[in-house]
């Protein structure tokens, strides 16, 4: 069935009432009629809720959603991206070992890795994971988790997933990929055997800056056991976040088709201007990555577009105020264009030598295109980076 389609299928249990949208059970916990009903159902024997930390219609729809548009057998929603990141790794790496990372992951991917699993033992190393003989080498050796992302922040960076995986698994390494900013409209990483997907819902599947929210998907084995995590380590989310999600969610095929034509156009606009220095976008001929992202992405290369500009960080602080539509917003994925600057907001977790590993500097801006008119978000860059400099 067509992505869009799929979107908008519904995904709630049908209710007596035939309500068209799902109803929201903002509730923590459900009554029974007598003790053998709990009895069963906390021994597994009887499907239903019980308390809402361990399972809630809200979270059973939007997991549906999810691994529809995933392509695989469940899912699981959590507080926020962040938990479903860490559930993801203590899921696949139970014991203390090493974290294998992306040269260009999150920043908060470190942080988790660094500052809350590396009090309890684990290590986190820094990998390449264009180079391939550095993969092999990694994922030789003392137990690991590979964590990787589909399309990298700030940079889109298209992490070559069908050929490290294999190599990854052909070593007993399972693989978490991050697919927040490729979402399942242009990316589906289970295709190419990803163990688990993590996902910040707070972006572009949430859609509209109102909720912080994460999930998982895999197989349902996979799931089971990140649940029970989630569960006893109370990563679960609020039911109204959940609701608020799956909203989001039904419209994300179409936000993510306009917002990724908007910003292929805006990145080939932005290269023909005197004040940029170099634009950052996989759908372009320029980027080092255009191969795989032609290979892997589908639909079109997502919405981040960055760019380095001439005049350095002085030359961002003119066109951040000059700005008149696009906001300065420390985040992405919002149905309006807003720009960030990666140094001082999302990857400020990272040591003076990681930012340059990553190939960020204070010229840098990371801009999150939105859903509306071209013309007008094209003016609006335009007009920041001609006048007066
Ligand atoms: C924002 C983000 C996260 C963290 O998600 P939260 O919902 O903020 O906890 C993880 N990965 C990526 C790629 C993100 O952009």
């Amino acid at each position: 069935m067509d992505i869009h389609t799929r979107s908008v299928m519904p995904v709630h249990t049908p209710t007596p009432a035939n309500s068209v949208a799902p109803p929201l059970y903002q509730t923590s916990v459900y009554a029974f009629e007598d003790i053998d009903e709990v009895d069963a159902l906390l021994g597994g024997t009887r499907k239903g809720y019980s308390y809402t930390r361990g399972g809630n219609p809200n979270y059973d729809a939007l997991a549906r959603w999810l691994a529809q548009m995933e392509e695989v057998e469940a899912a699981v929603p959590t507080g926020s991206g962040t938990a479903a990141l860490l559930a993801g790794i203590l899921s696949l790496l139970p014991h203390p070992g090493r974290i294998l990372v992306a040269r260009e992951i999150y920043g908060g991917t470190a942080g988790i890795s660094r500052r809350l699993l590396g009090r309890l033992g684990y290590r986190m190393e820094w990998i390449d994971t264009h180079d391939l003989v550095e993969v092999e080498r990694a994922v030789t050796g003392d137990p690991a988790v590979l964590v990787a992302e589909t399309i990298s922040n700030p940079l889109g960076r298209v992490c070559p997933l069908d050929e490290i995986i294999p190599l990854a698994h052909a070593h007993g390494v399972p693989v978490l990929v991050d697919n927040t900013f490729a979402t399942p409209f242009h990316a589906r990483p289970a295709v190419w055997g990803a163990d688990l997907v993590a996902h910040s819902l707070t972006k572009f599947i949430g859609g509209h800056s109102d909720l912080v929210l994460g999930m998982l998907a895999g197989s349902g084995a996979r799931i089971a056991d990140a649940t029970a995590l989630i569960d006893s380590g109370g990563l679960t989310p609020d039911p109204f976040a959940a609701w608020l999600a799956l909203r989001g969610a039904r419209t994300l095929s179409l936000r993510m088709e306009r917002a990724s034509q908007n910003a292929l156009a805006l990145a080939r606009h932005l290269e023909t201007l005197p004040a940029v220095r170099r634009v950052y976008y996989p759908g372009l001929a320029s980027h080092p990555d255009a191969d795989h992202a032609a290979r892997l992405l589908s639909r079109g290369f997502g919405a981040i577009v960055s760019m380095s500009l001439q005049g350095g960080y002085e030359a961002v602080q003119a066109m951040v105020t000059r700005l008149k539509m696009v906001k300065f917003v420390p985040s992405l994925g919002d149905v309006s264009t807003t720009l960030s600057h990666p140094v001082v907001a999302s990857h400020r977790e990272l040591t003076a030598e990681e930012k340059v590993r990553v190939g960020i500097d204070p010229s840098v801006v990371r801009i999150s295109v939105g859903i509306e008119g071209l013309a007008d978000i094209l003016a609006d860059f335009t007009e920041a980076l001609t006048t007066g400099v």
